[in-house]
């Protein structure tokens, strides 16, 4: 087929994923005018971004290119998947820029913990990693929840140099930046540039904000998620909309629960405990004992257990053992999901699609 390039960015023009570089729906692809992809349009008309995800080389190509500068990096992670959005790589490869984190979707976690309590878990967690960040932050991107006094902040921080916002794909940094560019847009209008990488096709947009740049960059895809298998249909079933509402369930040894047909989590061995779940009410969880579990998946998958449907590419599911002794409060963390909570002296396989890990870590709350 005949290589079709967009006239604005250069990206090469593909029907496949809204989230590559250079989407235009299939209906438009017959016209006869230049092409220019939904993201280069949505900007030029709109002065809005919309996500862009890219592979991990040319990821990390760019980002590479940022250490050539003295700028503010500032992260944006995933709340329900603090680990798994930190990319700590960046720091090397920014050259130690200095650098902030903002935890991202606070909304989602119930009103009843302490900001406070969070921040000193994300700390531990963040400097567990070998980062450094001058600040952590918590955000709502979405409700507008502390945005302006982290940009207060983050201006004070950066003197006069520029902001690069980095992070995994999912993790709001759209969402974020057009909550900006709506709070500023009288003064915004038309100002949006877009400068080349050099080495790529990809381009860096440049907003202009006082005396700063601030500069959106792609995002690094998540494939640990389970989420970034799923179809439309199906991630709309596993995204909470609002405050998550923890559904606890008191297992004994050798029960299952499922959360749809996307995790599997067997209950092996340990006394009678707690296990508290933080997914989406949209997530039906299904408790089982585990000597039905196997034919119950094979005879309801994509039915009764659902995501992913019975429309969808089906997923195949593999065993992950955790054993945890710990008398403190533990959290398996099913990424792009959310997580599970529970104490003491246990044996638990976590079923997930291959290629995501789920991780066990000390309670976030
Ligand atoms: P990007 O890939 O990092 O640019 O992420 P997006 O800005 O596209 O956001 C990914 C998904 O997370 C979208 O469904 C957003 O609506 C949602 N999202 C972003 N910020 C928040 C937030 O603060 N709270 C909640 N609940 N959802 C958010």
């Amino acid at each position: 087929m005949e290589e079709i390039r967009c006239i604005g960015c250069g990206s090469l023009i593909q029907s496949d994923n809204i989230k590559d570089p250079g989407y235009v729906p299939s209906s438009k692809l017959n016209s006869e005018e230049d092409i220019v992809c939904r993201r280069c349009f949505r900007l030029k008309n709109y002065n809005e971004i919309t996500p862009l995800s890219i592979t991990k080389d040319d990821y990390f190509n760019i980002i590479g290119k940022i250490g050539n500068e003295d700028s503010l990096i500032v992260k944006i992670i995933d709340i329900f998947d603090i680990e798994g959005t930190l990319i700590p790589q960046i720091s090397k490869l920014t050259n130690h820029n200095d650098m902030v984190v903002i935890a991202n979707k606070l909304d989602l976690l119930p009103k009843s913990i302490k900001e406070s309590k969070l921040h000193h878990h994300l700390n531990k967690m963040i400097r567990d990693n070998n980062l450094k960040p001058l600040k952590i932050f918590l955000m709502s991107a979405k409700k507008n929840k502390n945005i302006d006094m982290i940009m207060d902040e983050i201006m004070k921080l950066a003197g006069k140099r520029d902001i690069y916002i980095v992070g995994a794909t999912n993790v709001g940094k759209s969402t974020f930046i057009n909550s900006l560019l709506k709070s500023y847009a009288g003064s915004l209008e038309d100002v949006i540039t877009v400068s080349s990488v050099a080495g790529t096709t990809l381009d860096l947009i440049k907003i202009p904000f006082g005396d700063h740049f601030i500069i959106d960059t792609p995002g690094l895809i998540n494939d640990n998620q389970i989420t970034h298998y799923l179809s439309q249909k199906g991630l709309k079933a596993v995204t909470p909309k609002k405050e998550i509402k923890p559904v606890t369930f008191q297992l004994k040894a050798e029960q299952t629960l499922f959360f749809g047909g996307l995790v599997r989590i067997d209950f092996v061995s340990g006394a009678d405990t707690s296990f508290t779940c933080y997914t989406s009410e949209f997530l039906k969880i299904h408790r089982t004992k585990l000597e039905n579990a196997d034919e119950l998946y094979s005879n309801h998958i994509g039915k009764l257990l659902a995501p992913p449907y019975a429309d969808d590419t089906p997923i195949e599911l593999v065993s992950h053992n955790f054993f945890s002794n710990s008398n403190n409060k533990q959290d398996i963390v099913l990424p792009g999901l959310g997580f599970v909570s529970f104490k003491g002296n246990v044996k638990i396989v976590v079923h997930t699609k291959k290629g995501t890990i789920p991780y066990l870590r000390d309670a976030l709350i």
